[in-house]
């Protein structure tokens, strides 16, 4: 028989936009034809320094904003906003942003969109 999981709006939200299941939607704004979600992402347990490969790593300084594009949902432009926390590396004493891994930084999309 199938089971049918019971979810709420926000884990609802997170299934239709294709997200990780630990994306949090915090809030949503609609616009005429795009919508703009804010997202709060889940601090990662594993957090490898870009730099050394290290896992040496902590949080430290302020986030950083930043919009990227997703995939259309029922033709309306989707937008994501989030925060990336400012990491330091005691390993090799260098700082980068934390970037999700389904987040193409660099082109401003999601890995979906792309
Ligand atoms: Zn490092």
């Amino acid at each position: 028989m199938l089971r049918k999981k019971k979810l709420n709006a926000a884990e609802e939200l997170v299934h239709l936009l294709q997200l990780p299941p630990d994306v949090i939607v915090d809030h949503v704004e609609h616009a005429l034809d795009e919508d703009t979600f804010f997202l709060n992402l889940p601090l990662q347990d594993k957090r490898i320094c870009p730099f050394c490969k290290s896992n040496d790593c902590i949080v430290r300084g302020s986030a950083l904003t930043q919009t990227i594009r997703h995939i259309p949902v029922s033709g309306r432009k989707i937008s994501l906003v989030f925060s990336k926390r400012r990491m330091y590396c005691e390993n090799c004493s260098s700082s980068y942003y934390e970037t999700p891994y389904w987040v193409l930084s660099r082109l401003k999309m999601s890995i979906k969109l792309y």
